[in-house]
């Protein structure tokens, strides 16, 4: 039985869980967000040897993060963030100099970043551009054979204005852009692509899709087995968003004066074009990669946990084809991401620490035209990628790797 008396009492709610009248979940309709955490801390620390005034004492707004990013919450994982910079950006969206929030356990990680910005910034700064922007949902549907699917394939292909209605009835910012059909014997996947501006819009995308699928059913012989059929390819490793893209397709380059490199990199264009050829091209060649870069999901991750993107996502994120050409005066770096999932509204962003991390940068919330944050973000995520594909490999082709990890790591 539960009784109202005990709804801001922590350790009677937690005894209430443990003697089955209430279970973990139901604690949030019976006290405050933040309550609630605190009847889970308790119950746990009754239940186990764990202390948890570490995990209890966090900054976020209880309510809003139970209300959209987690459930049965008990308290915050708690991750130090860094930053480094600045960095001056020439991009499509990106304009200007920026601090880039890093949050990461692992040392050493924002020193090679800063370093990697530093000498960036002494060139005047890295061009950075999106070129490709859609993000995917692709249900899967049973029909009896071949025929059918064609049937299916030539409706869709015909009502490519009727699907775009369904879809974006459920948005007032998304687009849909595309359909692409695939067939593998009696199943069509319909890969769908949607402009989603400022969000990420995973959401967004599977919402729409949602509504479209209904009128596919409604009209052709499909049947929907699965709302994602896999080849969206959402948190796992996929040549499709390698080679389509996936969110943000986004690149960064820069020319590095030789004496710069020998200068602040100590070695020179020629031995770090030579490490990133044999290691980034051949070596991952070699091992069936399909990122062709020393570390761009470092970055990645670290700006994904700081600005509230979608961890999970740093799957895609390593899609990176990093190039190094030693040229007569310079050094040229790139790094192309092919799959960069990043928003400026919705999901992480709106937690405290991670929209003041957006706020460092500049882009919280949505742009002006709409989409343009979430392209700043990713070209600047991009140029830090390169920071840290140009620091790591400078350190390798000069042998300083260990000893900067022994120094800044341990
Ligand atoms: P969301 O928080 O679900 O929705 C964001 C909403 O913000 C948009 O739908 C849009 O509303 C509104 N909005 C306001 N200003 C906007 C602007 N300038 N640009 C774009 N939208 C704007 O976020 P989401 O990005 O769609 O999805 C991200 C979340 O999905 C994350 O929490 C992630 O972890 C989660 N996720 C979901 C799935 C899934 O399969 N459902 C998979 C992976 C991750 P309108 O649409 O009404 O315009």
């Amino acid at each position: 039985m539960t009784d109202d008396s005990v709804s801001g009492d922590p350790d009677a709610l937690a005894e209430q869980v443990r003697e089955g009248e209430l279970r973990l979940h139901e604690l949030d309709d019976r006290a405050s967000a933040a309550t609630a955490a605190e009847a889970r801390r308790r119950l746990l620390e009754a239940e186990t040897d764990a202390d948890l005034d570490a995990v209890g004492d966090y900054a976020l707004d209880a309510e809003r993060a139970a209300d959209a990013s987690i459930e049965n919450m008990v308290g915050a994982a708690q991750i130090p963030m860094g930053v480094a910079g600045p960095v001056e950006v020439a991009g499509g969206a990106a304009d200007g100099e920026y601090y880039l929030p890093l949050a990461t356990t692992e040392g050493a990680l924002v020193a090679s970043v800063n370093r990697g910005l530093s000498v960036i910034t002494g060139t005047g700064g890295a061009d950075a551009r999106v070129t490709k922007s859609g993000m995917t949902r692709a249900p899967v549907f049973r029909v009896s054979g071949v025929a059918e699917a064609e049937e299916v394939v030539s409706w869709v292909g015909d009502h490519a204005d009727d699907l775009r209605e369904a879809a974006e009835s459920t948005t007032s910012h998304g687009e849909l852009l595309e359909v692409s059909p695939y067939v593998v014997g009696d199943s069509v996947f319909l890969r769908f692509v949607y402009d989603t501006k400022d969000a990420m819009g995973m959401n967004m995308a599977t919402i729409a899709t949602r509504e479209a699928a209904e009128l596919v059913e409604d009209e052709t012989p499909a049947s929907l087995v699965a709302l994602s059929g896999n080849l969206c390819t959402d948190k796992k490793p996929a040549a499709i968003n390698a080679v389509e893209g996936r969110g943000r397709s986004v690149t960064a380059d820069v020319e590095v004066p030789r004496e710069t490199v020998e200068e602040r990199l100590h070695t020179t264009p020629e031995a770090i074009e030579e490490a990133n050829t044999r290691k980034n091209l051949v070596g991952s060649a070699k091992a069936g990669s399909l990122g062709f870069n020393a570390h761009a999901a470092n970055v990645v991750a670290a700006a994904f946990l700081a600005t509230g993107q979608d961890a999970a996502q740093v799957v895609e994120g390593s899609n990176a084809i990093t190039t190094i050409e030693a040229r007569e005066d310079c050094l040229y770096a790139s790094v192309s991401l092919a799959s960069l999932e990043v928003g400026t509204v919705g999901g992480g962003t709106k937690l405290s620490t991670q929209s003041e991390a957006l706020d460092v940068l500049g882009l919280r919330g949505g742009g002006d035209p709409a989409g343009s944050n979430a392209d700043a973000l990713a070209e600047i995520i991009a140029v830090g990628a390169l920071a840290g594909e140009l620091s790591l490999l400078a350190a390798l082709a000069s042998r300083h790797l260990s000893s900067a990890h022994e120094d800044l790591g341990r």
